[in-house]
């Protein structure tokens, strides 16, 4: 039974310091807090501890032992826990009732209860946001728990210990860059264009150093430098793999004509381009984490022995696209055009060049064609000079020997075009 009797909401409230930052109460810590009289805690040990409501941040209580109740207050302010009981109590401790309760909440409901009583609290929560929450009502007051479906909740119940989430964004967003080892000097890749496709294309290795701000090869060393045990402590295991490779490519490469469609029956070469086209196919990824990658054309093989001229390198990047190719046949009014579509991840790439076999070049960057077969047609177009013209007189004979076998491995899309009827190109 309530003490109506008794003053309540009048006494100021008495204050509990909290142990730590994080709201803990302990009972030793409590009883420090206590004054000497209440200690003894044989006059009200136990109470039955009844929710009777929750406002502005304010948990009521009705407090009950031996057939006395009172009603007690709870609030965290700041730092603090602040604690009226209606009893009328005078004293700077709190009193006996106050003590038993606080006793009571932190044995049953644990050190760490009173957190949940922070005016951004699970309890402030629970009761503005009712379907996130369980209430528990007990002899012990009120207790409150997030839904388990929310899974972790952000400041009142996160599943993982605080993390340093700044030092995680700076962590690398995309696999690595190679990164080079700092130094004066740097390794380029030379991606080696022969002149008038003697060769077809290799890659070599070569030192050079670096301009001040470490953003391109300045002044190359000599041709292949970078395979010498002398650099050997500048390298990183990745371009070491890579040196490895280039090597071996140059060895199949020198010895091989630099085309696919024109110097011998292809099927006698077939076998010794598939290596090549591999070698071209492993040597990609590793090429593609070089931040210093060059197009070299390479006049003659004598060049080797020297530096690379400044005037034939250009620097390039390496796309890991591969690009897909189709044709438009257009009618040009008394002839018709077949010309090479090249699409990268469904976008066209227009303005390409296919001088490079095995590759298309587009602007600085180098896109590997996906097969040996798409490279030697690239080869034959770029061969014919771009396009492929076909009078209409002709076009059956076209249409048996080039159109129809082309359909049948690519696609081919027909374009009218009445308004260019006298437009040859
Ligand atoms: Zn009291």
């Amino acid at each position: 039974m309530a003490n109506t009797d008794t003053p309540s909401g009048n006494t100021t409230p008495k204050i509990i310091r909290f142990q730590d930052e994080n709201y803990r109460l302990s009972t030793e810590w409590l009883g420090k807090q206590a004054g000497t009289k209440v200690l003894g805690k044989g006059n009200w040990h136990s109470p039955t501890l009844k929710f009777i409501s929750y406002q502005q941040g304010s948990l009521t209580l009705l407090n009950t032992c031996k057939n006395q109740s009172y009603k007690l207050a709870l609030q965290v302010q700041e730092n603090q826990l602040l604690v009226n009981c209606e009893c009328g109590h005078t004293g700077s401790a709190i009193c006996e009732h106050a003590y038993g309760c606080l006793w009571t909440i932190i044995w049953r409901l644990g050190e760490r209860y009173f957190e949940k009583l922070k005016p951004d609290g699970a309890i402030a929560l629970a009761f503005a946001h009712k379907n996130y929450f369980d209430k528990k009502e007990t002899t012990a007051g009120l207790d409150v728990s997030l839904r388990p479906e929310l899974k972790s909740v952000f400041q009142l119940a996160p599943k993982v210990d605080p993390i340093d989430l700044p030092a995680i964004l700076k962590l690398p967003s995309a696999p690595a860059q190679e990164e080079t080892i700092i130094s004066e000097e740097a390794l380029g890749y030379l991606l080696i264009i022969s002149f008038r496709n003697k060769l077809l294309p290799a890659l070599l290795p070569c030192m050079g150093k670096l301009n001040k701000n470490r953003t391109d090869i300045k002044i190359f060393n000599q041709f292949l430098s970078g395979v010498q045990k002398q650099y050997s402590h500048l390298l990183t295991d990745t371009q070491k793999e890579l040196n490895t490779a280039c090597y071996h490519l140059w060895k199949v490469v020198e010895k091989t004509p630099g085309n696919i469609i024109q110097a011998k029956p292809i099927k006698k070469l077939d076998d010794i381009l598939a290596v090549i086209f591999d070698s071209w196919r492993k040597i990609l990824p590793l090429l593609q984490r070089q931040p210093f990658v060059y197009s070299y054309y390479l006049y003659g093989v004598g060049q080797l022995k020297k530096r690379p001229a400044k005037s034939q390198i250009g620097k390039i990047v390496v796309s890991e696209l591969s690009p897909s190719l189709r044709f438009v046949l257009a009618d040009k009014g008394a002839v018709y055009q077949l010309q090479m579509l090249i699409t990268g991840n469904g976008k066209l790439i227009s303005g390409f060049e296919t001088g490079i076999t095995l590759f298309i070049l587009h602007q600085q960057t180098i896109y590997m064609l996906a097969s040996l077969r798409d490279a030697a047609i690239a080869e034959w177009i770029h061969r014919s000079g771009g396009w492929i013209t076909v009078f209409k007189e002709h076009f059956s004979g076209f249409e048996r020997k080039i159109l129809i076998p082309l359909k049948e491995s690519y696609p081919v899309e027909f374009v009218s075009s009445k308004k260019r009827k006298n437009d040859l190109l």
